[in-house]
C-alpha cells in the first residue's frame, strides 16, 4: 500500500563527463535524507541507464556499477521509508516509456492527493509498478493532452497537491521543479561549467560546485544544451518551507531556503531555549549528532560548560529506521553510551532536537543517571512539542503515537523520568527563522498550509497506521 511517509534526497548533474560519479558523491553527502535505498539514472544522449538497490549509497555503488551509468547527465535519489513501503520497486529514480520517449523521475516530498489521483487513474486502466506517490506524476505526464514534455510536466504538476522537489531526466534534458509552497529545499549549483541541482548545499560542497540559487517555489527549470531556462508553472501560494528541516532533518553545514545556514539557526534556537528555560547545572551535553549545535548555543547562553557526555556509534543507522518498538528500545543503547568521567556526580542538562514517541529520551535519561552517575538530569528540547504528523515528507508516526499530542509536558517529564523537561516555544522558534510566516510548522501547531482533498487527512492518518 502507498504510505505518506517519505523523506528523501535528490541530486542531478547536467553537462559533465563524470555526471554519474558526481551524482553518486552528491547522494553520499545526502545520505542523512534517506537510508533505505538509492538509485542513479544517467543519459548518454541516446537512452537512459539505471542502477538502484536497497541499502546505503556506499554499499550500492561500486566502480563497475557506475561504469554502467554512462553519459553527461544523471539524476539520483536517496529514499527513506518505514516498514510496509520498503521494497526495491519503490526505490527511485522511477522510469517510464511513453509517446515522447523515456523519462526518469526523482522526488522528495509527499503528495496529499496521490491516493485520489491514483484511484482515478486506476479506474481508467492505469497499471502502477510501485506504491510511491511519485509514480502518479509519471502517469499524469503520460496521459496529458499537451504536446511537448515541458507542457505535460507543467500540466501534471497542476493536478497534484502536496510537497515536491523533483528532478526529471530525459535523453537530452534535466528538469527540476518545486511545489508552489517551497516545502522541501532544492538548490542549483555549477561545477566545471555543468549544472547541479540538489536537495541541500552539502551535496554541492562535496563535488566542488558553487551555489547559484534555489529553484523557486512553483518554478520549473529546464537544463539542456541551450543552458538553463526558467518557467513559472504553478500559481503563487504563500511559502510554507518545512521548519523541521532546520531542527532535525537538514545537515547543519547546509544552507537551505534561500541560503540560510542550518547550523546558525540551530545554534540560535539553542540560545533561545536557554533563555526560555534556564537552569542551574554543571554541564550541558548534546544528544549527538542532531542536538549538537543547539546544545552549544544553550551552553553559551546559560554559561554552563559544554561537553560530549554521550558518544555515538556512527556505524549504525538512525534509531528511527528500526520499525519495531522492541528494536528501538535496544537501538538507543547500541547507538549512544555515556562518558562516566564527565557525568558522575553532576547536574546534567541534555539537549535534543525533538521528542517523538518519547522512547529515546526515556532511555537517555536512564542511561545518564544509571550508567553515567549524574545526580540530576534536565532534558531540554530544541523544538516545540511534536503534536501533529507530517504529511509533506517527514517520517512521523501516527498522531496517537506522538507523545505530546495527548500528554502535557509534566506527564512527559514523568514518563521520561527527567528532573525537569522544557521545550522551545513556538514563538521562540518562529522568532529565529528568517520571514517566519514563510514556514510550515504543522507538526508543532497543527496548522497544515496545504489543503487536503476531501477525506484526505483522514485517509493519510489511516495510512500512517
Ligand atoms: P522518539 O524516541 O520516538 O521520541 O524519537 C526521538 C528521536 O528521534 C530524537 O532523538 C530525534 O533526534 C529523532 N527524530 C526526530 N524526528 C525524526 C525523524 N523524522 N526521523 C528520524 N529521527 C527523528
Amino acid at each position: 500500500m502507498y504510505r505518506p511517509h517519505e523523506e528523501c534526497g535528490v541530486v542531478g548533474v547536467y553537462g559533465h563527463s563524470e555526471a554519474s560519479n558526481l551524482t553518486y558523491l552528491g547522494l553520499y553527502a545526502l545520505q542523512h535524507r534517506g537510508q533505505e535505498g538509492a538509485g542513479i539514472c544517467s543519459s548518454d544522449g541516446r537512452g537512459l541507464h539505471i542502477e538502484k538497490s536497497m541499502g546505503l549509497v556506499a554499499d550500492i555503488f561500486n566502480e563497475r556499477r557506475l561504469k554502467r551509468l554512462p553519459g553527461h547527465s544523471a539524476i539520483g535519489h536517496n529514499r527513506y521509508s518505514t516498514a510496509g513501503g520498503s521494497s526495491l520497486k519503490n526505490v527511485q529514480p522511477l522510469m517510464a516509456n511513453f509517446t515522447l520517449g523515456t523519462v526518469a523521475i526523482a522526488h522528495n516530498g509527499n503528495l496529499v492527493n496521490a491516493h485520489q489521483v491514483r484511484a482515478e487513474l486506476e479506474a481508467n486502466g492505469a497499471i502502477f509498478q510501485s506504491s510511491t506517490d511519485s509514480e502518479v506524476i509519471l502517469h499524469l505526464i503520460a496521459k496529458s493532452r499537451h504536446t511537448g514534455l515541458h507542457e505535460r510536466i507543467a500540466d501534471a504538476l497542476k493536478h497534484v497537491s502536496g510537497a515536491f522537489s523533483l528532478l526529471f531526466l530525459t535523453d537530452s534534458e534535466m528538469i527540476a521543479a518545486r511545489d508552489s509552497f517551497g516545502v522541501r529545499p532544492l538548490c542549483i549549483g555549477r561545477v566545471d561549467g555543468a549544472y547541479v541541482v540538489a536537495s541541500e548545499t552539502c551535496a554541492l560542497d562535496l563535488i566542488g560546485a558553487q551555489y547559484v540559487r534555489d529553484v523557486e517555489p512553483g518554478e520549473m527549470v529546464v537544463i539542456s544544451s541551450s543552458g538553463l531556462r526558467s518557467f513559472p508553472i504553478l500559481n503563487g501560494s504563500k511559502n510554507a518551507h518545512c521548519i523541521f528541516e532546520y531542527i532535525y532533518f537538514a545537515r547543519p553545514d547546509s544552507y537551505i531556503f534561500n541560503h540560510t545556514c542550518v547550523n546558525t539557526v540551530r545554534r540560535s534556537l539553542g540560545r533561545q531555549l536557554a533563555r526560555e528555560s534556564m537552569i542551574d547545572a554543571d554541564i550541558v551535553i548534546p544528544v549527538p549528532d542532531s542536538g549538537v549545535p543547539a546544545a552549544i548555543g544553550f551552553a553559551e547562553e546559560a554559561k554552563i560548560p559544554f561537553d560530549f557526555g554521550l558518544i555515538r556509534n556512527h556505524y549504525i543507522g538512525r534509531t528511527f529506521i528500526e520499525p519495531k518498538q522492541s528494536i528501538r528500545h535496544f537501538g538507543v543503547k547500541i547507538k549512544l553510551n555515556p562518558v562516566r568521567d564527565l557525568l558522575k556526580g553532576k547536574r546534567v542538562v541534555v539537549v535534543d532536537d525533538s521528542i517523538v514517541r518519547g522512547t529515546t529520551s526515556k532511555k537517555i535519561v536512564k542511561m545518564i543517571r544509571e550508567t553515567g552517575g549524574a545526580t540530576e538530569v534536565h532534558m531540554r528540547i530544541c523544538s516545540p512539542p511534536t503534536i501533529g504528523p507530517c504529511f509533506y515528507g517527514i517520517d512521523t508516526p501516527t498522531r496517537q503515537e506522538l507523545i505530546a499530542s495527548s500528554h502535557i509536558t509534566e506527564e512527559i517529564r514523568r514518563y521520561i523520568t527527567a528532573d525537569s523537561l522544557s521545550y522551545l516555544s513556538v514563538e521562540g522558534l518562529k522568532s529565529l527563522v528568517p520571514n517566519p510566516s514563510d514556514y510550515c510548522s504543522a507538526c508543532f501547531d497543527n496548522k497544515y498550509p496545504i489543503e487536503f482533498p476531501e477525506k484526505g487527512i483522514e485517509q493519510m492518518e489511516l495510512m500512517l497506521a
